[in-house]
Formats: structure tokens, C-alpha cells, sequence
């Protein structure tokens, strides 16, 4: 199947309301270009350095999201024009990333990323980790930045059930911080396996990848 294939078919099992980000990471530019082709306008990378390597040779009306792991370090390179970051996981982090947006005169939106998968993570905050920082009051001074909601990834199983079961939760959760925050309005899950329980589960943004690119090949890398 060719992208512009594969595409059209993730497009039209999207439910309207749900926001589509492509995951573009391991695709060369090239590659890339045929879903932007396409109308396709938002993408997700995991690695900074992809990202600002991809962002400088694609078109400007493209808008970036961070879907990694971001080290504090690296917040500069990606500051001037990353649309959304989705894993923040900290609020140190958030706070650094405040100050980068604020240099660079801009506002980065920005979700709360949290870890609710049966697997070991080292990235990820709790549910309550999530609840304290997106209810915290001291949000309000940080205004270079505007949490505007929760992402999440599921366990890595077959078992349904207990993907919704994961999915629900952190639909839970959102519905309990939205109600004390108005700048919530996304909620971010689902990948190419699991983007329909996800809409099911009340996402409003689903981040697909393989389902669009084919599957990665990270042996080249
Ligand atoms: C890679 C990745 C995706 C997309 O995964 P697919 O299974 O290829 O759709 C979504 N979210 C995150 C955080 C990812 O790292």
C-alpha cells in the first residue's frame, strides 16, 4: 500500500473532533513529504535532532510535536519552533521549558505525559504526579508554556481489555483536572495499534506512525 494509501485509510477511521498527529520518526524527509503531500500538516518525532534535521528542510506551515523523551539540555534546539511538547514529565522540566519559550518570545503548548502502562518506565509521571502539576497554582506565572492536557501509551499487548482499561483511566483523570483547568482540551493516545480504543475511550488526538510509514527500520540507524 503507498502512503497516500495507508493515509486516506487512517484518515477516514478517524472520528471528527480527533486531532491526527503522523509519527514521522526513522522517515526520511522525502518520505515524509508524501503524507505534507497530502494535506497532512502535523507530525510527531521522538528525537530532537531528528526533529530540527527534518524541520529545516520541510515546509514551515508544518507543526512539530515532541512525542520523546526531551533532556533539559536540548530545550534550546527545538524552542524557536516546536509546536506541542507531549512528554513533559516533570516540573522542573516545564519550568525550563517556560524559560526557553519566553526567550525565544513564544508560548509552547505543552501535555503532561503519564505513565500508567504495565511496563517498567523511567519517563512518565504518576497520575497523582500529573494531578499536582496540572493543578498547581504556580502554572499560572509560567507563561511561556500552556498545559493544555495529558498524553499517554498503553501497555504493549494484545489484551484489549486492559488497554482500555489503562485508557480509561487517564480519560478519568483528564475529565477530574478539566473541570479546575480550563486550558485542558487534549488528550493524547493512541499509536497505530490502538488509536481505536483510544477514540473510544474519549482521545482527542491519536499520534500514528507505522500505520501510515510502514513499519520503522531502526537497523539503518
Ligand atoms: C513511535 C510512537 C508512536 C507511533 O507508534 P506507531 O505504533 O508506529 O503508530 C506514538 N507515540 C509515541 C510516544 C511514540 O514513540
Amino acid at each position: 500500500m503507498s502512503i497516500k494509501e495507508a493515509l486516506k485509510k487512517v484518515q477516514d477511521s478517524i472520528e471528527s473532533g480527533v486531532t491526527l498527529v503522523a509519527v514521522s520518526k526513522t522517515h526520511a524527509a522525502d518520505v515524509v513529504m508524501q503524507a505534507y503531500d497530502e494535506g497532512v500538516r502535523i507530525f510527531g518525532e521522538n528525537k530532537v535532532q531528528e526533529m530540527c534535521a527534518k524541520a529545516q528542510c520541510m515546509p514551515s506551515d508544518i507543526e512539530w510535536h515532541l512525542i520523546g523523551h526531551l533532556q533539559s539540555n536540548k530545550i534550546k534546539y527545538i524552542a524557536p519552533f516546536v509546536s506541542m511538547i507531549q512528554s513533559v514529565d516533570s516540573m522542573a522540566l516545564l519550568e525550563k521549558i517556560n524559560a526557553a519559550a519566553i526567550k525565544a518570545g513564544r508560548v509552547i503548548d505543552c501535555l503532561l505525559e503519564v505513565h500508567i502502562a504495565s511496563e517498567e518506565s523511567k519517563f512518565g509521571l504518576t497520575v497523582e504526579q500529573a494531578r499536582e502539576i496540572a493543578l498547581s497554582p504556580s502554572l499560572k506565572e509560567l507563561t511561556g508554556v500552556r498545559v493544555r492536557g495529558l498524553m499517554t501509551m498503553a501497555s504493549f499487548t494484545d489484551d484489549s481489555e486492559q488497554i482500555r482499561k489503562e485508557f480509561t483511566a487517564v480519560k478519568n483523570l483528564y475529565d477530574q483536572i478539566k473541570e479546575k483547568n480550563t486550558a485542558f482540551d487534549t488528550l493524547s493516545m493512541g499509536m497505530s495499534g490502538d488509536y481505536k480504543i483510544a477514540m473510544q475511550c474519549g482521545s482527542t488526538m491519536v499520534r500514528v506512525g507505522s500505520s501510515i510509514f510502514g513499519v520503522r527500520d531502526y537497523s539503518s540507524k
